[in-house]
């Protein structure tokens, strides 16, 4: 694969994101918008948002923490070769296939930053791969994909590269943890795994968070002012957006 860029890049998307998914007015929705229809704040004829300077004062936060992956402008561009249209099912379809596989490509690329994975490259090269490869299919394949047992796959691949990065022994597994609120100021949590943890709103501020593993993790309010996340894993531009940094 060549150098894929794993980033939203909005102007070569067709603004898909803010027509595919429903909106339930909460704290991060302003409004309710069901799946497939645009929203009122996305500019006609372009993909443009017209509040996007202010999307967390006029209460779209969930745009705020958003990230295609750069899903959005492949199925634009590539996928449906810049001719498609944002109100078209299928384009809007693919849209969460295409976004997990990018968000694993993610993943994979930088488990192949690692080192101390060296040994898993090759393996985990060949995944990058594979799943670019099944990104770019057509609509249809796409659609057909069996997202889970494709990602339950590579799991254990990815694991072991962030086991080897953590120096094999995690200090704390905190893996799936409920954690909401929960108060984890100046806590010792090097090489933690916080995989697919909750950690809404939780005090981490001063914490010791180095080469802790933040695959998946929900960090929506959580408070890591202070806190130390030199080499941390799998930690996304979105997820610290959610946070409070
Ligand atoms: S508020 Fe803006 S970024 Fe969010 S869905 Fe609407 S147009 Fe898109």
């Amino acid at each position: 694969m060549g150098e894929r860029v794993l980033e939203a890049d909005c102007g070569s998307c067709a603004g898909l994101c803010c027509v595919a998914p429903a909106f339930a007015k909460s704290s991060d929705f302003a409004i309710d918008k069901p799946a497939g229809r645009p929203c009122p704040n996305l500019e006609q004829g372009s993909s443009r948002c017209t509040i996007h300077e202010r999307l967390d004062e006029r209460g779209f936060h969930g745009c705020v923490v958003f990230d295609c992956f750069g899903a959005g402008q492949r199925i634009t561009q590539e996928i449906f070769g810049g001719r498609g249209r944002r109100d078209e099912p299928d384009m809007l379809a693919v849209l969460p296939v295409v976004r997990q596989l990018h968000e694993l490509m993610w993943l994979l690329a930088e488990a192949l930053k690692l080192d101390e994975a060296r040994k898993l490259h090759a393996r985990l090269q060949t995944a990058l791969d594979e799943t670019d490869r099944l990104a770019g299919q057509e609509a249809p394949e796409l659609k057909r994909l069996e997202l889970d047992t494709y990602r339950r796959k590579l799991n254990p691949l990815l694991q072991q590269a962030s086991r080897l990065a953590r120096g094999g022994t995690p200090r704390k597994d905190h893996g799936g943890a409920n954690l909401i609120g929960r108060r984890m100021r100046g806590a010792d949590l090097r090489g933690a795994s916080l995989r697919g943890a909750l950690l809404i709103g939780a005090d981490l501020r001063d914490a010791d968070l180095r080469r802790a593993d933040f695959t998946g993790a929900d960090l929506r309010g959580a408070d890591l002012r202070g806190a130390d996340l030199t080499g941390a894993l799998f930690l996304t531009a979105a997820q610290l957006r959610a946070a409070v940094v």
